[in-house]
């Protein structure tokens, strides 16, 4: 894995697991995902915000995520658990507390790192629909 250089970070990218909400999903879960059946090395994301607001941590901040093409050298990921409804179609249906831990989250790297702006995964990659919502405007709001 590749060395970040806090100093090129200058985003928290949030992501989704794309999982209904019913579905148990954690940060343990997800690295088995990208190290089993993926074949990377860890977790390619930084943080895990479960259902209940709980925060895990995945990849060490030491290294690069593996989480956006052409931009894991200067963004942090986040993800979401959720963003499926019942139908496994695309849906914004996390809780208050993930966004609570969301929101506290970024405020807390932004005094580690040069970081100016969250986005979500689509934002970067127009191919997707991750997370699902519109986190530039959801934060402008400032739920
Ligand atoms: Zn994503």
């Amino acid at each position: 894995m590749r060395k970040l250089n806090k100093l090129n970070v200058y985003g928290l990218v949030v992501h989704c697991s794309a999982t209904k909400p019913s579905m148990k999903v954690n940060a343990k879960i997800i690295k088995r995902w990208h190290t089993e059946e993926r074949g990377w090395s860890d977790i390619g994301y930084h943080f895990v915000i479960n259902r209940d607001g709980s925060l895990e941590s995945g990849r060490s901040l030491q290294y690069q995520g593996a989480h956006v093409r052409g931009y894991n050298a200067q963004t942090i990921g986040v993800c979401l658990i959720g963003g499926l409804d019942e139908n496994g179609k695309p849906d914004a249906n996390y809780t208050l507390a993930q966004y609570e831990t969301l929101k506290k989250l970024y405020g807390d790297l932004r005094l580690r790192f040069p970081i100016q702006e969250i986005l979500g995964h689509r934002d970067l990659d127009k191919g997707k629909d991750c997370p699902c919502i519109d986190v530039r405007a959801l934060f402008l709001s400032s739920f």
